[in-house]
């Protein structure tokens, strides 16, 4: 008979998927996940581009998942880890041809690898939480009865031992242990496409090859990144309002129309009207429709709680601690973060375990353990990022990034 899962993991992004297979490989099968998205098949609004894996964390994480030689050996494009740095003008600043151990792999691949490690029925698609409430029996949190799980679909689930939100910067599991909530960074990412049969195809082909380019300066960024099939992913970064895209759009955002607006917004002085023939070409010819990603981040002093707050429950990656993506290194760290409670809890509680059966004490104990090593590590990426961010879209971008790449700074 089928034991009822006691750890709830609600997210079915990296964090939480890495976890998801962690705990499988280690014994410890008494989870389900809830994944908000109606299936793996990819949504319209799912993020679509690369992701570079870092060793000592992405990779490490993978490693430990059992998937490492498949994604090495299937997967990654060991071969993209080159990045050329441009100025506004068009200018080279410099080529890397090898970055070092960071090989790329498609988001989207890097979901199915881990959607196929885990087995299938304890992942519960269309399964939004809409909130997590406290059970007390009276206000004393002695008296705690658990949580209660409330879907967007108008069902509820309870009974859990661990809740683990992975559920992203929008966590609807952090508000039981934090009040924090994300910050709007004051810069955007608007996201095109560039296919093979692009008239802007063999510029970004001879800029890119088969890595990243990053154009800077006047406090505007274009990156370009080749994925897997060959095609490339272009994005336009701007320092902006919030609602940027919302406010220069009058047709539905996928519309043409829409993608047509901002285009002409892109080009216009206010943003690349004077970047070079080149670089303009790449705005004038991007696919739409174009798909605006505000950037978000938690205030790192707020990254962190008391574990007397919520017993039973914790957070993974972005939902702890959100950073903008100016040191490439979100996924990285929700990935190794997965990897840290994951040996907590091993070494707390024990291998081929039922945490139904584990003692509070104990659970606490890993929960205590893993969280003190995941707010520093959580607060130092959010700082690294968003000094990242002050210099990529500085005046002086460009110049400041290489001495960064130096180590000269
Ligand atoms: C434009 C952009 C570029 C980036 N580039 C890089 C990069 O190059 N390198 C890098 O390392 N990082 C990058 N990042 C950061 C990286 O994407 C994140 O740090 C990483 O995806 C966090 O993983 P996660 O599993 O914690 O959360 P997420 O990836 O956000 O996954 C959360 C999961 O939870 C699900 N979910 C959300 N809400 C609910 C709900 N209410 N109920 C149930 N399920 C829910 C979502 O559908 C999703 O599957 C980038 C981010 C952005 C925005």
């Amino acid at each position: 008979m089928d034991t009822p899962p006691s750890i709830a993991i609600v997210g079915g992004g990296p964090s939480g998927l890495v976890l998801a297979r962690l705990l499988e490989v280690s014994g410890i099968t008494d989870y389900v996940v809830f994944e908000r998205d109606e299936s793996s098949t990819p949504g319209p609004n799912e993020q679509g581009g690369t992701l570079d894996l870092h060793q000592d964390s992405g990779q490490e994480a993978l490693k430990r998942a059992g998937l490492f030689d498949k994604f090495s050996n299937e997967l990654a494009r060991w071969d993209a880890a080159c990045f050329h740095l441009l100025d506004s003008a068009g200018k080279t600043i410099a080529n890397f041809s090898d970055v070092g151990n960071r090989p790329e792999i498609d988001r989207l691949q890097l979901r199915r690898l881990l959607l196929e490690s885990i087995p299938q029925h304890k992942i519960r698609w269309g399964h939004g939480i809409r909130c997590v409430e406290r059970r007390k029996s009276d206000k004393s949190i002695v008296d705690d009865d658990g949580c209660i799980i409330h879907f967007t679909n108008g069902s509820s689930a309870t009974g859990f031992r661990l809740i683990v939100g992975a559920d992203g910067v929008w966590s609807k599991v952090r508000p039981l242990l934090t009040p924090t909530r994300p910050v709007y960074s004051g810069k955007l990412y608007i996201e095109g496409k560039i296919s093979h049969n692009n008239p802007s195809y063999h510029l970004a082909h001879e800029l890119v090859g088969p890595g990243n380019m990053l154009v800077l300066g006047d406090e505007k960024t274009i990156a370009v990144q080749q994925l897997s099939d060959g095609h490339y992913r272009v994005y336009f970064g701007l320092v902006a309002p919030e609602n940027f895209y919302q406010r220069n759009i009058s047709f539905d955002a996928n519309s043409s129309e829409a993608t047509e607006e901002i285009r002409s917004r892109l080009l216009s002085d206010e943003f690349f009207a004077h970047w070079t023939p080149r670089m303009k070409d790449l705005v004038e010819n991007a696919e739409g429709p174009f798909r605006p990603w505000p950037l978000y981040f938690i205030k790192p002093e707020t990254v962190g709680w008391d574990r007397s707050v919520a017993p039973g429950v914790t957070l993974l990656g972005d939902a702890a601690h959100a950073s903008t993506p100016f040191v490439g290194e979100g996924v990285n760290c929700s990935m190794y973060d997965a990897v840290i409670l994951a040996e907590r809890l091993v070494s707390h509680c024990g291998e081929n375990t039922m945490l139904a059966d584990v003692e509070n004490v104990k659970l606490e104990a890993a929960l205590a353990a893993y969280e003190k090593d995941m707010f520093a590590r959580g607060q130092d990426l959010i700082r690294r990022s968003s000094e990242s961010g002050k210099r990529l879209f500085s005046d002086n971008a460009s110049h400041l990034t290489l001495q960064m790449l130096n180590g000269d700074i």
